[in-house]
């Protein structure tokens, strides 16, 4: 069967890996199981990706660098991206179906993944001959000049919790540069990447520039992380797992893109325009279930507001609704049972507290077998406590007073996170004071995510990782510089 022909296919047959143009089962032959978390079924069986799959994908990748994908120009790189973009956003129904169903995210959100997945295609489509070197002066004689060349094979281990988003900032920005690519998605939620194989082969990629092995973490993407024919990682998920990519990448001298959690904040002052944050506030919590490693779990409000911030809060949270993917609530399921049972943990914390102040409510006729948990809202937390310091990575988020400037800015950066801030003020020049203030790779003003952002680079301090994806300075990332020093003579 050739990627022509699966371009429609059912993706819930079993899933094999895609390398150098083709499906294939895994060496091995095994399989691993994906759940449908609305109901805790069976979804799909995928490809058990291993080590020998990973070498594979990585040959087929070598040999498109040295074959027609090498050869492409930059502009003819940027034209298969741009048909690889329109043809996804053609698709956008079928895409966001399949990410809802095997993510159990709400359909309005999974549409927003798919067209963000479009968008990235259509961004570095443009960009990819935008990269321009630069000359030097130099020493009489000379001529100098810089030259931006790919990296050769790129491996993307991405998480489950926005496949079709993550995948898309990373490979576009990589095969933007002229990068072969080496796609390891999550065991958790695979079904998208290889819809995306499939386009990308009917937009006209060359065999072996874009491979997806699906797998496991430590099996697929530990035999990626290691491999010695991989001159660029980009990894996408947990501070631990992270941590071990990157010490792989660092036995083969090989860069990395660390794309870890958060804890983020949004601050809100006394003269905020509290009717425009609200929604902001909620829904940077609730997003995704709260599975957003941009979620703003920490809120931080000036004490004469903070009792209103609360209620209002509060009474929204009454009103969230819960339900299967496809039913499109404001919250689906949570990824997992094992997913459930950690955020269950800390919900059992904020009992213990005393400090709950607005629990939603599982309606009538869930599902049996799904993974849904109510949000919640903890007001008074801690500093200290582990719901004031860890990502739990679900629907709870925590609320503290402040006094002033100064202890906003101390309570924001109290953690070892730095991946996104919001600041809500009227003050013009507390917003410029707090964006520098505050350790964080993004600081919004008045918003919050700004929808998304696909132009805007994005990446961590500290424990959120580092490097930066999105926007144009991920194409500095997926590509190195080469120094040109020609001497000709005055
Ligand atoms: P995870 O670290 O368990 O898994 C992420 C990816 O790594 C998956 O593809 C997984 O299969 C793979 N993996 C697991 N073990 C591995 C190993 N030993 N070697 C190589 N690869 C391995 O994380 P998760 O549970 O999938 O995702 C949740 C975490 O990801 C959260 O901490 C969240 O904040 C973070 N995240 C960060 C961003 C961001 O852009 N900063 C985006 C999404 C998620």
């Amino acid at each position: 069967m050739t990627p022509s022909d699966t371009v429609n296919r059912n993706w819930f047959d079993p899933a094999p890996c895609f390398i150098n143009g083709r499906w294939q089962p895994s060496v091995a032959g095994g399989r691993l199981e994906l759940m449908n978390p609305s109901d805790g079924s069976v979804l799909a069986e995928i490809a058990d990706g291993q080590a020998a799959d990973i070498d594979l994908a990585v040959n087929a990748a070598k040999g498109a660098l040295r074959g027609q994908w090498g050869a492409l120009t930059a502009a003819e790189r940027g034209r298969l991206l741009a048909r690889l973009g329109r043809l996804v956003a053609e698709k956008t129904k079928e895409l966001a179906r399949l990410e809802a169903l095997d993510v159990g995210k709400p359909l309005k959100q999974a549409t927003a993944d798919a067209r963000a997945l479009a968008r990235y295609m259509e961004f570095y489509g443009g960009a990819a001959d935008k990269v321009h070197g630069a000359t030097i002066p130099y020493l009489a004689g000379y001529t100098v000049y810089t030259l931006r060349e790919p990296h050769g094979v790129t491996g993307h281990i991405i998480p489950w919790n926005y496949p079709m988003q993550i995948l898309g900032r990373s490979a576009g920005a990589a095969l933007a540069m002229g990068n072969a690519i080496v796609i390891k998605p999550a065991a958790e939620a695979c079904l998208t990447a290889l819809a995306f194989a499939a386009m990308a082969h009917e937009a006209g990629f060359p065999a072996g520039a874009i491979n997806i092995v699906p797998g496991g973490g430590p099996t697929a993407g530990g035999a990626l992380a290691r491999h010695g024919g991989v001159h660029h990682l980009s990894f996408t998920g947990s501070v631990g797992v992270g941590a071990s990519v990157q010490a792989a990448a660092a036995n083969n001298i090989v860069p990395v893109t660390l794309e870890l959690g958060g804890k983020s904040p949004q601050l809100v002052f006394a003269d905020a325009d509290l009717d425009a944050a609200l929604p902001f506030l909620v829904n940077a919590g609730i997003q995704n279930a709260g599975q957003t490693c941009s979620a703003a779990s920490r809120l931080l409000v000036e004490r004469p507001v903070y009792d209103q911030v609360i209620e209002r809060m509060a009474a929204r949270y009454r009103e969230l609704s819960i339900g299967p993917a496809l039913d499109d609530r404001d919250l689906g399921p949570l990824i997992s049972a094992k997913q459930l049972q950690t955020v269950e943990g800390f919900v059992e914390q904020a009992e213990k507290s005393g400090k709950i102040v607005a629990k939603g409510q599982l309606p009538a006729g869930l599902p049996e077998g799904g993974y849904y948990c109510p949000p919640v809202l903890v007001g008074d937390v801690a500093p200290e406590s582990a719901l004031a310091r860890d990502e739990i990575f679900g629907p709870l988020q925590v609320v503290m007073p402040f006094d002033d400037e100064a202890g906003a800015i101390a309570l924001a950066n109290d953690t070892e996170y730095g991946l996104v801030a919001g600041v809500w003020t009227a003050n013009g020049a507390r917003q410029m004071r707090l964006a520098r203030a505050i350790r964080s790779g993004q600081v919004f003003i008045n918003n919050y995510g700004a929808g998304g952002g696909v132009e805007l680079p994005f990446g961590g301090f500290g424990k959120s990782g580092h490097g930066r994806e999105k926007g144009f300075e991920a194409l500095y990332g997926f590509s190195a510089l080469k120094t040109v020093a020609a001497y000709h003579g005055t």
